[in-house]
């Protein structure tokens, strides 16, 4: 008996999600490699960070996506390096062994993380969210700062934990702040009645002059209004030049004027960069990278002169493509049918063409923006199409039903049900 191809996907992400469903039914093997037990929508972890949502109805297990699907095999472990001539992948596994997988395509799908431009000492003051844990670890830091406010006698002390800033004003920065503005009016008028609503700051910085730049003027105009009725103080056209566990200093470049905000917690959404993995990947088989360190890939997706290795998502350049869920989803669908049509099983797909279905960003519970083509949608209309979008990408009918569930109670009592802190130490302050 001739043994069935094998495809190994690293990443179970947005784009690796994609790819081994698409290769359901496919007379091939397929092995799943993720550092994580589950795939995670990342669009929703704000919500999970705002005590909206459990991080469960966030995430669901490979092995539960994947109990439907005989030929695919999970693998919990760490892509670390590639041997592009051996074909094969060295995964670093839970139980500390080194696993060499052969592979006959290799479909590569990282992601990104965090980019501190450099700074990479402030990740433990100024956290980023990419994982679950990174979102229970900001709630739990937001819980404790209105906890500790509520305990303190100093009165700077107390302002200094009532203030919170977000460096980064596009979609995640909008959208965390959004939710803590309106998290922190509700908690503070019912449950913190002690502490004066006057004290409670949520600073918005960035280094650019808009809120939401990719979007729309108008759109962006209607976002900074609406987070400024909701009290969110924006600080534009400067970039952080220190953050440590007390406070935020914004500057305008050299020589410029600065200003020192006292904040006991710094959040940053001020952009990504591709997983270190793409590096490693890049270096084994001579592939080329763009400025910002993504892979270059062709029409097909594959590396130049490396057919059998496909990379997608939030760690490539292909066209200019942005770093959203999108363009990763299409070419993890796109690569299947490369694979199938590899293995003789359907015709050429042709090149990767992208279907432009527009960007969204929430802006509050009853607030958002979203435009795709010609059209531009604000407030309540596009909060609708921003829920029923996001309902739609999540996995799973039980997770879709338990997050409609959830919004719904929110909207019509105000109250979050995820208040419970699993970690009460804080940064020193
Ligand atoms: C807070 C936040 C909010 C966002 N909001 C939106 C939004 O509203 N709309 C939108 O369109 N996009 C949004 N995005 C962007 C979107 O989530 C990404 O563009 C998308 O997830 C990219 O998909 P991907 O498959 O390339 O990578 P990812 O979805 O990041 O998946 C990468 C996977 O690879 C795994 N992995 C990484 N390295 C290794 C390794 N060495 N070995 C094994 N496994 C590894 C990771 O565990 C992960 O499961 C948001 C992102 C974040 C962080």
């Amino acid at each position: 008996m001739t043994q069935r191809p094998h495809v190994v996907v690293i990443g179970g992400g947005f784009g690796g999600l994609h790819a081994v469903r698409g290769l359901r039914d496919a007379d091939v093997d397929v092995t799943l490699v993720d550092k994580a037990n589950h795939h995670l929508f990342q669009p929703l972890l704000y919500q999970a960070a705002t005590s909206l949502l459990p991080p469960a109805d966030i995430a669901v297990p490979f092995r539960q996506v994947f109990e439907d699907q005989p030929n695919v095999t999970v693998v919990m472990g760490t892509a670390t390096d590639v041997d592009v001539r051996g074909r094969s992948v060295t995964v670093s596994t839970l139980s500390d062994e080194r696993r060499e997988l052969s592979y006959d395509f290799l479909v590569a799908a990282v992601g990104a993380v965090p980019n501190y431009f450099g700074h990479e000492e402030w990740a433990s003051v100024a956290p980023a969210m990419k994982s679950l844990e990174d979102a229970v670890d900001l709630r739990d830091r937001v819980l404790g700062a209105l906890e500790t406010a509520a305990s303190t006698t100093e009165e700077e002390q107390r302002r200094q934990h009532l203030t919170f800033a977000v460096i980064g004003a596009g979609p995640t920065g909008v959208e965390l702040a959004g939710q803590l503005a309106a998290m922190g009016r509700r908690m503070l008028t019912d449950q913190y009645r002690e502490l004066p609503h006057d004290q409670f700051r949520i600073v918005l910085a960035d280094a650019g002059e808009h809120v939401l730049a990719p979007f729309d003027p108008r759109l962006r105009d209607h976002a900074g209004r609406k987070l400024r009725d909701l009290g969110v103080e924006l600080n534009l056209g400067r970039s952080a030049v220190a953050v440590d566990h007390e406070s935020l200093t914004l500057g305008s470049g050299p020589g410029g004027d600065r200003e020192t905000i006292a904040a006991g917690t710094v959040i940053w959404a001020a952009g990504v960069q591709p997983h270190h993995f793409t590096a490693t990947l890049a270096a084994a088989a001579g592939a080329d990278t763009d400025g910002k360190g993504r892979l270059k890939v062709g029409l097909d997706c594959s590396l130049a002169g490396h057919p059998e290795i496909l990379a997608i998502g939030d760690m490539v350049d292909l066209n200019g493509l942005p770093g959203i869920a999108e363009p990763a989803i299409q070419e993890g669908r796109y690569v299947a049918r490369v694979i199938r049509h590899r293995i003789g099983e359907r015709p050429s797909p042709g090149d990767f063409r992208y279907l432009d279905l527009g960007i969204m960003a929430t802006i509050s519970p009853a607030d958002a923006v979203a435009q795709r083509g010609r059209l531009r949608l604000r407030g309540a209309a596009a909060k609708l199409a921003w829920a029923a979008v996001h309902v739609g990408f999540l996995v799973g009918w039980g997770h879709k039903a338990t997050v409609l569930t959830k919004w719904a109670w929110t909207v019509a009592t105000g109250n979050r049900q995820q208040q419970v802190m699993l970690r009460t130490t804080r940064a020193p302050s």
